[in-house]
């Protein structure tokens, strides 16, 4: 009897596509106790028929492709300071919506739950603009998506590496110029349950409701971008990279998806989406004389479909060519997956226990104490190496 997609869980990138493959609507996705949504099935609905299983992505391979490393900028200066980067998104969206199509991305939806939405026209992609460093939930939008496709209509889908990846599983890729799959560099997805218990904490602490949340606020630069909570009583909340916790928690890899930590076949010149978004890191050193400090879009090109819909937007981007040697040491995400921190597994407990709490992560992202640091070395020991010593301590 199944009562999950995967047998071996930490695969599971949480995509959806199987929800949105299964016939007899055997699947939705619940959240487990670290806040993850991984797909849970009916055993009464669900026939046995291994569908969900066989358009699973994980694990799949990827061909390394022929990438072409780019920059860009959007020229509406309102455009590029709402974006992460340089409003590389906005560009390619605009040109899906003048040709009648549908554009699906990130927005928050109720309670700031992080969801995947389809929209019609430009009033419907402004909520995608921005990076949520959150995982989204883009089950619904993958069925959508599909049958769209299957309906004659041009789509442009934007998600994570993993997302594309589940939707190009479940729909496949003979569409033509029909289909745009965009996907960006990806330091890995936190927890949704992490941030609604964040946010919680944040209104008990106020004593008010947040209102808007921005992950990217550009109005200290783009570099040490802010993460601003603004709340009803009026007040804003905000901070770095430096300063922050649940950004500091995001990038210390206190809180992202297990499968985030072996993801390696979606990286590099393995990508499977037509195009590749990312902030140009490094610029200072790669392009200085484009670095405005308000926003610089990596863009890789990883097809020719890709190519095509980059060169279309040649009227709102203002593009030129970068060395692709030289990306990788300012954004390692470009090539390696992230490292959970050493401290995830005490981060989770006292979650599970108390949710999310600034002092906790702060005190989980102090230096190691000296016995910490001990224990750390023993136990990366090679295990031939452990067994001597224990040996010898035993005399
Ligand atoms: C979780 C996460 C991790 C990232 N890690 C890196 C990194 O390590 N290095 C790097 O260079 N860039 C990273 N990025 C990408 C970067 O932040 C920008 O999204 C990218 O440069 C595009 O910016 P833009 O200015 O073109 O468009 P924007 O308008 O800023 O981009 C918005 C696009 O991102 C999508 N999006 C936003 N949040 C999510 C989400 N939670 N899940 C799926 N799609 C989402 C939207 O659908 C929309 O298509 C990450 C983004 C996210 C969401």
């Amino acid at each position: 009897m199944r009562t999950t997609v995967l047998a071996e869980r930490a695969r599971c990138t949480g995509c959806g596509a199987c929800v949105s493959v299964c016939r007899r609507g055997a699947i939705r996705m619940q959240a487990d106790a670290e806040g993850f949504l991984y797909p849970a099935v009916d055993a009464a609905r669900c026939v046995e028929c291994g569908a969900c299983e066989a358009r699973c992505p994980a694990g799949r391979e990827h061909p390394e492709r022929d990438v072409r490393a780019f920059g860009a900028q959007n020229t509406d200066e309102a455009v590029r300071r709402a974006s992460s980067s340089g409003g590389a998104f906005t560009a390619l969206a605009r040109q899906t919506l003048a040709r009648g199509g549908v554009v699906f991305g990130a927005a928050f939806g109720g309670g700031f739950r992080v969801e995947h939405v389809g929209a019609l026209d430009e009033k419907g992609i402004v909520p995608m603009r921005g990076s949520k460093y959150v995982q989204s939930d883009a089950s619904e939008a993958i069925a959508q998506a599909a049958e769209l496709l299957e309906r004659g209509e041009r789509v442009l889908f934007s998600g994570t590496p993993c997302q594309i990846d589940g939707l190009l599983a479940r729909v496949g890729t003979d569409w033509g110029d029909r289909l745009l799959t965009v996907d960006f560099v990806c330091h890995g997805v936190p927890s949704p349950g992490v941030f609604a218990s964040y946010l919680r904490a944040m209104e008990e602490e106020q004593g008010s409701a947040v209102t808007a949340y921005a992950f990217r606020d550009k109005r200290r630069g783009w570099k040490d971008f802010s993460a601003v909570a603004t709340f009803a009583d009026g007040t804003e909340r905000a901070g770095t990279q430096a300063d922050e916790p649940f950004l500091r928690g995001f990038l210390a890899n206190l809180y992202l998806r297990p499968s985030c930590a072996v993801c390696t076949a979606l990286r590099g010149a393995r990508h499977a989406a037509d195009l590749t978004l990312a902030d140009l890191w490094g610029a200072g050193d790669i392009c200085p004389e484009r670095d405005d400090d308000a926003g610089l879009s990596l863009v890789l090109v990883n097809t020719p479909a890709g190519r095509q819909a980059l060169d279309a937007c040649a009227g709102e981007l203002a593009v030129f060519p970068v060395d692709a040697s030289r990306l990788t040491r300012a954004n390692p995400s470009l090539i390696a997956p992230a490292k959970p921190h050493p401290r995830r597994a005490r981060f989770f407990r006292a979650y599970r226990r108390n949710g999310f709490s600034s002092t906790l992560v702060e005190r989980l992202l102090a230096p190691p104490g000296r016995l910490e640091r001990l224990v750390r070395r023993i136990a990366s020991l090679p295990g031939a190496l452990l067994r001597r010593l224990r040996k010898a301590a035993r005399g």
